[in-house]
């Protein structure tokens, strides 16, 4: 077997052939318009494919072909340990492609080809697994009626659910909805981002080698103003979900209430606090974990650690340690196995980033590493993950979501400043806590308005842990029982027996 080294990988990519065109009712097409758009990599900005560009008249066909579908019962109405065999086996496609899945994400969105590897697509799988394997063993319930009544309370698929996904995860994001989606019947289209769409697409392909029946998972790629918005605004689409931007989400709730007031349920920003109490059990273990909250994936990850507060009495050693542990952390090839940190998405995303840094140094804070744009391959697109120390939370790089590697270091001297600091903000995705004192470690984590709250870790949990936001991060839950919900109606059926 050959060295899985950085030629290894670039051999690879140039012998990849890669599909670029829609799956709609079992068949790949080109958009109805013949539009496509170029798919470039972020890594040396080749193009790696043309991909379909598809519009309202896509929209309308992939939502019929689903529609049908789903009428006519060929999913919808499996017996649901039927619908697990198949979708175990989906499951299994997509880890016996791993090499490919893998290269593919890598290729389009410039994460290291370790993490696609080792967490993209094993994680991808695993959640199709965990929920066809849940779908048969999930009941309804029987109210307590009287002897002459039988009460009823069943959850039903609840039709074509349109899936609209970010770029930083594209597999695990798309495998968030499209796992218990499928697993209670429903059909779906997905819209990738545009600045990922190819793993989507091969994912579709998988779904129908495993026996997902054609038109019941539609790929249809494309711009957010254009498909996008059609599948947001179209009338017999039942449930639209969501991960993305705030500000794109917020648009979302306008053309359900628009349209058909189909059920809508988004996953939005972050700007999780990380909480570094003097107290800490390990400090060294908090610092290089802190670096690691910021720099993995780039920093493009929604609950990134990017508001990292320290208590006064240890501020100075820890910001120290940080900077250290983020040594590690500097861009490189993202083909080669040893990268931790690759490229940036694209250069309109790079240049956001160095935008921010700008302004973490004009607003007075103190840049204590990185800040540079090196030339790590020629056309790529790179950041040095960046530490700004003696930040205040008013400040731009406090406030706002970046979606990149800088972080902002904010200082707090009592319990309740940290909680007070920590809640200021619009989001309420996550929020790490460092103590090890038991008392200060639920109170923390009971004062602070975020989804998930992790305490001497950051980013914990597995399927079993529901994942989403208070506030503007979001509303509904994705993995875990709670994500079923979101793709079910609940009937109550009252039947009189005398
Ligand atoms: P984005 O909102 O720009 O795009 C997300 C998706 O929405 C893309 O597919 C895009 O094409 C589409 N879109 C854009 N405009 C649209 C419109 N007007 N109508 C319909 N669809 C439209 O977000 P992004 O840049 O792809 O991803 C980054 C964002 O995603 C960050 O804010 C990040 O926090 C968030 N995110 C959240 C989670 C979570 O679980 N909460 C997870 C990952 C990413």
């Amino acid at each position: 077997m050959s060295v899985r080294d950085l030629n290894f990988w670039q051999e690879k990519a140039k012998a990849l052939t890669i599909e670029g065109r829609a799956l709609i009712g079992g068949d790949m097409v080109d958009s109805l318009s013949g539009a496509t758009f170029d798919c470039h990599s972020p890594i040396d900005g080749r193009l790696l494919t043309q991909v379909a560009s598809c519009d309202t008249a896509d929209a309308d066909r992939a939502v019929s072909v689903a529609r049908a579908a789903f009428d006519s019962g060929v999913w919808s109405q499996l017996p649901p340990v039927v619908r697990k065999k198949i979708m175990l086996k989906f499951a299994n496609l997509i880890d016996a492609n791993r090499d490919e899945l893998a290269l593919l994400e890598t290729l389009d969105m410039g994460k290291p080809i370790g993490d696609s590897l080792a967490v993209d697509v094993p994680a991808t799988a695993r959640c199709i697994r965990w929920c066809a394997e849940a779908v048969d063993k999930v009941f309804g319930e029987v109210a307590p009626t009287s002897p002459n009544e039988l009460g009823l309370v069943t959850q039903e698929a609840i039709g074509v659910v349109a899936a609209i996904v970010p770029w930083n995860f594209p597999m695990i994001m798309a495998s968030w909805k499209l796992g218990p989606a499928l697993a209670t019947g429903n059909s779906v289209v997905l819209k990738p981002s545009e600045k990922s769409p190819l793993t989507a697409i091969r994912l579709g392909q998988l779904a129908l080698e495993a026996g997902i029946p054609a038109g019941v998972f539609n790929v249809v790629p494309g711009f957010g103003q254009s498909i996008g918005h059609a599948l947001a605004m179209h009338m017999d689409v039942d449930c639209l979900v969501f991960t993305g931007s705030t500000g794109v989400a917020k648009q979302l709730f306008i053309c359900s209430g628009q349209s058909n007031m189909k059920r809508v349920w988004v996953e939005a920003g972050g700007k999780s606090p990380n909480i570094v109490f003097a107290d800490a059990p390990d400090l060294e273990e908090a610092a290089e974990v802190a670096a690691l909250a910021i720099a993995y994936n780039q920093g493009e990850v929604c609950t990134a650690g990017s508001r990292l507060l320290v208590e006064d009495s240890i501020a100075d050693a820890f910001v120290a340690r940080v900077n250290h542990y983020m040594k590690a952390w500097q861009p490189g090839n993202p083909l080669d196995p040893n990268t931790k940190c690759g490229a940036i998405v694209d250069n309109l995303q790079l240049d956001r980033v160095a935008s921010y840094i700008e302004a973490g140094s004009d607003g007075g804070a103190t840049l204590t590493s990185g800040g540079i744009k090196p030339s790590v391959v020629d056309g790529g697109c790179y950041v040095q993950p960046t530490v700004f120390d003696h930040v205040t939370n008013d400040m731009k790089i406090a406030k706002e979501e970046i979606f990149g590697p800088v972080l902002a270091v904010i200082r707090f001297s009592t319990e309740a400043e940290a909680i007070q600091i920590a809640n200021d903000t619009e989001y309420g995705l996550a929020a790490g806590i460092w103590t090890r004192d038991l008392g200060r470690a639920h109170r923390v984590a009971k004062a602070v308005r975020a989804g998930s709250v992790w305490v001497n870790q950051y980013d914990g949990g597995d399927m079993t842990a529901p994942f989403g936001g208070f506030k503007q991060s979001g509303n509904g839950r994705d993995k875990s029982l709670h994500a079923f919900d979101k793709y079910t109606e609940t009937k109550a059926t009252w039947i009189k027996l005398s």
